[in-house]
């Protein structure tokens, strides 16, 4: 510790707001450079080399292979698969002297296809798994959470390759496997849910989620043991009703309702049911936003949902990726006067219509199902409006909120939802990029085909963080054993010659009995209590004081998790701490 380079904080870092980030700053495990990119500083790196060690083993135990690929790389395959285009601001495009565009890789589908395009061509080369651990670069919108989510981080991306889809499954599956053994030694709680497959197409997806309330991803469970990402839950849709007894629709006065409460309590007092009071749930409202497609252009879309429902930023989100959503402002509602704020209505919505809005509707909008909505006129609402006889849409969206008790897709009872930070994700990719970078192989026939892919990341960086997430307390960190930088802290609290005698004799013996020592040999200038202090900040496991009981021939050991002491004889304490 006399040498070592670090400074730990007593405060916490001002742009911090989850406890990891609090913490592996404080400690001196990371420090900011700018927003999402950080150092990593001797104890941070240790971590860091300890999951990847973990992952490392997990992959080659499975068979997969490592290589290298640069983090700089040219334009023309992403463009060949459409992504240079795709990730529109999502990436650091940059050009060299000669004016050719450039990308930092924020993942390397493109490349891992070319390279086995490139050496191998026959059915007798598959299945082949290659894998690396690379520092990955995306632009992130919302940088947040310290190393959780950064703009440069460290990413284990593997991808398999096989000739046809029973291979892939089986590749799949081992991976899926390997990824179990690499969660479960990290430590952490995690779920193992559906996850939506997005743009990338292809079929099975899953990601692996550390259950924390500080995670930006929700998933849902239900008893059955369906569990998804809240992104991929889609909607249990009803039958479609009969709607013959249906009275006409009807236009009615209710001014001052362009909210759904205001509507809802206004319904009740003027036009009261006889069967049961309205409700939310009874409304259809048209929430208005923007799609900012990847080249730039943006589109308006108009999503129509129950009203006792929200439009789920996330949900939206990735459906409409790779466009991103942006509000509908006052200058679009200039451009379309036939929408009436707080009175929008079906009429006036869809791609035939007269604003030539796309309206997409909740799968929950089927056929004979009745709604009061707007009437596009102010203060006005239209009452029996019915779905496939007064209005259509231009088709359906899963862009409303998933809420609890909400029903799980495949019957197995009421979901559950919960939050994670998403550690790990494993995709079918299917043919995607082979065909659009031309990987072909010849079968046993002699034949041309396209060989099939999956793809597999785990965020190296980010399980640092993740397991700082849990592995806390008030005091500081407590890394569990296996990703400790340290086996051990040795503590000398005090000045006395004799005692840092003992100590630097003890710092050797455990060192010589293969324990990695984080030895707190300052001398004078530091006092005890700082030196507990920062023994409970770091967070090794297990800490060995030299102190007050040295002369009766004992030293403590302390779990730093558990806060338990007891006095061991110096004899005895390093047997203790190999055994
Ligand atoms: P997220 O939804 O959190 O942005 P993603 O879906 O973009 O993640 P993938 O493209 O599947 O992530 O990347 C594989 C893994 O890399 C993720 O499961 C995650 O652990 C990690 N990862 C992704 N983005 C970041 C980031 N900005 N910082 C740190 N780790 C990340
Ligand atoms: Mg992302």
């Amino acid at each position: 510790m006399s040498t070592l380079f670090l400074r730990t904080l007593r405060d916490d870092p001002a742009d911090a707001e989850v406890p990891s980030h609090k913490l592996l700053v404080r400690a001196g495990y990371v420090r900011r450079v700018a927003p999402g990119i950080y150092s990593w500083l001797p104890l941070g790196l240790k971590v860091l080399a300890k999951v990847e060690a973990i992952v490392r083993e997990e992959m080659d135990a499975m068979g997969a292979q490592e290589v290298r690929f640069p983090a700089l790389l040219p334009r023309e395959p992403y463009e060949a698969s459409g992504r240079w285009t795709d990730y529109g601001p999502n990436v650091f495009r940059l050009k060299d002297r000669r004016d050719n565009d450039m990308m930092l890789g924020p993942t390397h589908e493109e490349f891992f296809t070319l390279l086995v395009k490139d050496l191998y061509s026959s059915y007798k080369d598959l299945p082949v798994s290659l894998y690396q651990v690379q520092t990955k670069y995306r632009d992130e919108a919302r940088p947040r959470a310290g190393i959780l989510r950064g703009r440069e981080f460290i990413m284990k991306d593997a991808y398999s390759f096989d000739i046809d889809d029973a291979g892939l499954s089986a590749s799949y599956q081992r991976f899926r496997e390997a990824y179990v053994r690499i969660f479960d030694r990290l430590g952490f709680e995690y779920v193992v849910v559906h996850a939506q497959s997005g743009a990338m197409g292809g079929s099975a997806s899953e990601e692996f989620l550390a259950v924390s309330d500080t995670g930006e991803d929700t998933f849902v469970r239900s008893p059955g043991g369906y569990a998804a990402n809240v992104e991929a839950v889609t909607t249990v849709v009803p039958d479609p009703l009969p709607y013959d007894d249906v009275p006409a629709a009807h236009a009615e006065q209710t001014p001052d309702t362009p909210t759904i409460d205001t509507l809802v309590a206004h319904l009740n007092e003027a036009f009261p049911r006889d069967d049961r009071p309205w409700q939310a749930s009874d409304t259809l409202k048209n929430v208005l936003v923007v799609l900012r497609h990847p080249d730039g252009t943006r589109e308006p879309l108009a999503i129509g949902v129950p009203g006792d429902r929200e439009v789920d930023p996330k949900r939206l989100e990735a459906v409409v990726a790779p466009a991103e959503i942006e509000p509908f402002e006052e200058k679009d509602f200039a451009a379309h006067p036939a929408l009436v704020k707080g009175y929008i209505g079906p009429g006036v919505l869809g791609v035939e219509s007269v604003s030539g809005i796309r309206y997409l509707t909740d799968p929950r909008v089927v056929e004979g199902t009745r709604w009061v909505t707007g009437a596009n006129v102010l203060g006005s609402h239209v009452i029996d409006l019915v779905a496939g006889r007064d209005f259509t849409s231009d088709g359906t969206i899963e862009a409303a909120e998933v809420r609890p008790g909400d029903p799980a897709p495949d019957g197995s009872g009421p979901l559950e939802l919960a939050r994670g930070i998403e550690m790990g994700h494993i995709f079918q990719l299917g043919r995607l990029y082979a065909e659009a970078l031309g990987l072909q192989v010849l079968d046993e026939n002699g034949k041309l085909v396209t060989v099939t892919m999956g793809s597999y990341g785990v965020g190296i960086s980010r399980a640092v963080a993740a397991v700082a997430e849990y592995a806390h307390d008030d005091l500081g960190l407590c890394w569990p054993a296996e990703l400790a930088p340290y086996d051990v802290h040795l503590v000398v609290a005090g000045k006395d010659e004799t005692l840092v005698a003992a100590g630097d004799g003890l710092y050797d013996d455990l060192r010589a009995a293969g324990l990695d020592v984080l030895y707190d040999d300052r001398v004078g200038k530091v006092s005890p209590g700082v030196k507990f202090k920062d023994a409970e900040l770091i967070g090794v496991p297990r800490i060995v004081v030299v102190g007050k009981g040295f002369a009766d021939g004992v030293v403590e050991l302390k779990d730093r998790a558990t806060g338990e002491r007891v006095d061991v004889p110096v004899g005895e304490i390093v047997a203790r701490l190999t055994s």
